[in-house]
């Protein structure tokens, strides 16, 4: 009985004592405690309140939060108490993730892109926070060190191997494996010496190592004009902020001149990022930079697997990857000491975001280079107007390189007529290719040299039209044909991928006979040339056929070992890859694009023409490239032939200024879209009846778009054009604050939109 009540007033003591502890940790908790405001990645301009303990949260940290039953990572962006609630009402974060936080810059650079470009503030940092990986609990690595107690005080006895093991571990921790293999025991070894308390565990986070690029490892011998190119970036690398053009002739060796700033920025001790166009970032281009530092560098890009994706975000944060090479979206990254940006085919369309939050790449990527006052180097055959005024206003430097390397000529353009040299009809049907390049490729096939065929369409012809009723096959959620795709027989709507089996009979009239493919796309080009040369190595290069980067980068190899004789593709083709053996071009229709409405058309045109262009004769061999098209007569092919890229820039600024558009005036473009046609196009009117209207602001619109419907949503647009000194987006935050939008439409801002339809 004693005992008893002797043990129960212990228990009574010990739990009294834990209250006390407890009570005086939630006192502590009051003390210390503090509401920050948390900006989560969803769709508000908003900071949430949480109470956290001071003493362990700086701004920029990132945190666990609730978030209605579920719960959401995100980062402390305010301290201090935003909303209008009693404190008894805010809840404490869960915890504080273990990574470093997000800079001030970073944190100024997420605003400014959200404000910009007229987006969320929450879906800005969205794009920062892009590897959830990277916020759960990290991955664990047991490993094992001596515990000090000796083999006599475990009773174990003495013996060579348990010397071994002891031997290896005295300096450094190990896994069970990498104990077995380093002291040459076996298992059973070890776990004795565990058990008996020898060794003990210790928990380490698992972390990918990057190995750091050698700035000295394959210095490449430098023309003397790539040289001075080199220098002059090599010198900008100490400089604090610059932008420069790198205005390099296709094939003139942009790249190995960038390199020698990258190797610059890391001899710093910085962290350097190189953007690539997406589809450009194939085992050629990571290759060359092995070659040239000695390691991999570290990608970003969609196609990521989770695993590398959080590793490389990790590593990219804490400053251990050194070189980040990837996609637009790898500008977001939260570097730990970012020193250098190349921004490498500068002028690509790629480098606009179209969805989520709309913004240009190339000049966001300008703006942090600005925040964090390091330089930024643009490389481009053929830079963008933009890009080219800001040149001429001193805003920009720029480097030229004018030859290409070693003794590689520009090609030779040749225009055919088609009304003239007429595609001929045979056992492949309607033909796509004149005679004259039919003949050209076949002496090239002759002589065993590679030739490449480019047709900006992808699938088999972008419509089907029943020639007994004229009937065109329409997309039921879009303003547009379907595209038949034979090789997975099917029409695709390349806007919202509605897709169906081929139809055997028109769905009209129900003929049998009346459906007819109109048009080419690479597939019946495709099926053209190997109808013509049965016995050539053809392969086909498009983003349904080889969807992935590794089937291009496959594709790009078998090409570079010269096992394909023709190569035939979309627009992947024209984005950096070095042909050695390429002589010859083929531009299956060099109308496609000229004709659109959209006010880039012309200069894209051009600057994907020149592209394509430049893939041939890069090697000893000259190259010649052929321009098939019904207006030989047209400017941009003249210009394009003349090989005087002067020319065709002046004639394009004199468009533009005169119709004030970029860069001589500013854009933004307002989207409405709906499910409910009547809502949405009221939205659109009531936005056009109050339209801001002066001498330096002007509307147009709204109207319909080009794709009316897409994805089941009605679609209007208005366009808004102000002068050069007006700050586009006040306007635009006036003129929308106006209007009441119901929830059901959608009012989208692009500000300088590429995209018309
Ligand atoms: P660009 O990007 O200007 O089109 P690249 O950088 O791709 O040109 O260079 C074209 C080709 O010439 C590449 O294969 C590159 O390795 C090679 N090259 C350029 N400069 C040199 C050099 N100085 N030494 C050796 N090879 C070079
Ligand atoms: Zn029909
Ligand atoms: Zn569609």
């Amino acid at each position: 009985m004693r005992i008893f009540l002797c043990v129960k007033y212990k228990q009574i003591c010990i739990k009294q004592s834990r209250l006390l502890l407890s009570a005086l940790e939630k006192l502590r908790k009051k003390i210390l405690s503090e509401i920050v405001g948390v900006l989560l990645p969803l769709p508000f301009n908003d900071v949430f309140d949480y109470k956290v303990e001071s003493d362990n949260v700086a701004l920029g940290s990132i945190v666990r939060v609730p978030w209605g039953r579920e719960q959401q990572v995100g980062v402390v962006w305010k301290l201090g108490k935003s909303a209008d609630i009693s404190e008894s009402k805010i809840k404490p974060i869960i915890e504080v993730l273990r990574l470093p936080p997000l800079s001030d810059a970073l944190r100024k650079f997420v605003s400014f892109v959200a404000t910009y470009n007229m987006a969320f503030l929450g879906l800005s940092l969205k794009m920062v926070l892009s590897a959830k990986g990277a916020f759960e609990d990290p991955k664990m690595n047991v490993l094992y060190t001596l515990s000090g107690k000796t083999l006599a005080e475990a009773k174990l006895k003495n013996s060579d191997a348990r010397w071994r093991v002891i031997d290896l571990l005295k300096h450094y921790p190990y896994s069970r494996a990498e104990i077995a293999k380093g002291a040459g025991v076996s298992q059973s070894v070890i776990k004795t010496m565990i058990d008996a308390g020898v060794l003990k565990p210790i928990e380490v986070e698992k972390k990918k190592e990057f190995a750091e690029p050698k700035g000295e490892f394959h210095k490449v011998d430098l023309t003397s004009e790539q040289k001075a190119a080199a220098e002059q970036l090599v010198a900008k690398v100490s400089e604090g902020f610059s932008v420069t053009l790198l205005d390099g002739v296709t094939g003139s060796g942009k790249t190995e001149v960038y390199f020698e700033a990258v190797a610059e920025a890391l001899s710093k001790g910085k962290q350097v990022l190189v953007t690539v166009p997406e589809i450009a970032l194939t085992s050629q281009w990571l290759g060359r930079f092995e070659r040239r530092f000695g390691v991999k560098p570290a990608c970003w890009h969609s196609g990521l697997g989770t695993k590398e994706r959080t590793d490389n975000w990790i590593a990219i944060a804490e400053g251990r990857a050194k070189v980040i090479v990837g996609a637009r979206s790898a500008l977001f990254l939260p570097y730990k000491n970012l020193g250098l940006i190349v921004v490498d085919e500068s002028h690509d369309h790629s480098y606009k975001q179209e969805d989520g939050v709309n913004y240009q790449g190339r000049d966001m990527a300008v703006v942090r280079a600005k925040m964090e006052a390091f330089p930024i180097i643009l490389a481009t055959a053929t830079p963008d107007l933009e890009t080219l005024n800001n040149v001429d206003e001193g805003k920009y430097d720029v480097v030229k390189l004018t030859s290409r390397y070693a003794a590689a000529e520009l090609p030779k353009i040749e225009i055919i007529d088609l009304k003239k040299d007429k595609p001929q009809k045979g056992e492949w049907g309607t033909s796509w290719l004149a005679p004259s390049l039919v003949e050209a490729l076949k002496s090239n096939l002759q002589k065993g040299e590679q030739s490449m065929l480019f047709l900006n369409r992808r699938g088999y012809a972008p419509l089907i039209i029943c020639r007994d009723c004229g009937h065109r096959i329409q997309c039921p959620h879009c303003t547009a044909w379907l595209t038949e795709h034979r090789n997975t027989k099917n029409l695709v709507c390349h806007h919202c991928g509605y897709s169906i089996p081929i139809p055997e009979t028109c769905p009209e009239c129900g003929s049998q006979t009346g459906l007819t493919a109109c048009g080419p796309g690479v597939e019946r080009v495709a099926e053209e040339v190997k109808c013509r040369f049965p016995d050539a190595r053809i392969r086909v290069i498009s983003s349904d056929i080889t969807s992935t980067l590794s089937d291009v980068s496959e594709v790009i190899q078998e090409m570079e070992k010269g096992e394909v004789d023709i190569l035939i593709g979309t627009q992947i083709l024209a984005k950096g890859h070095h042909f050695p053996c390429l002589t010859l071009v083929g531009i299956v229709d060099a109308d496609l694009g000229l004709m659109g409405s959209d006010l880039r058309a012309t200069e894209q045109t051009y600057q994907l023409l020149s592209q394509v262009s430049g893939r041939a004769g890069r090697g000893e061999k000259k190259g010649i490239v052929y321009l098939q098209t019904l207006y030989p007569e047209n400017a941009v092919l003249k210009a394009l032939l003349s090989g005087n890229r002067e020319e065709f820039l002046s004639l394009e600024k004199k468009t533009r200024r005169m119709l004030k558009l970029p860069p001589y005036g500013r854009l933004a473009a307002l989207i409405i879209s709906g499910a409910n046609q009547e809502q949405t196009e009221r939205v659109a009117n009531q936005l056009g009846e109050i339209a801001p209207n002066t001498d330096s602001i002007s509307v147009l619109g709204p109207a319909q778009a080009p794709i009316y419907k897409l994805r089941g949503k009605f679609r209007y647009r208005l366009l808004l054009k102000t002068t050069k000194l007006i700050k586009i987006q006040d306007v635009l935050y006036q003129w929308l604050s106006r209007v009441n939008v119901p929830p059901s439409v959608r009012v989208e801002v692009d500000i300088d939109p590429y995209n018309f339809m």
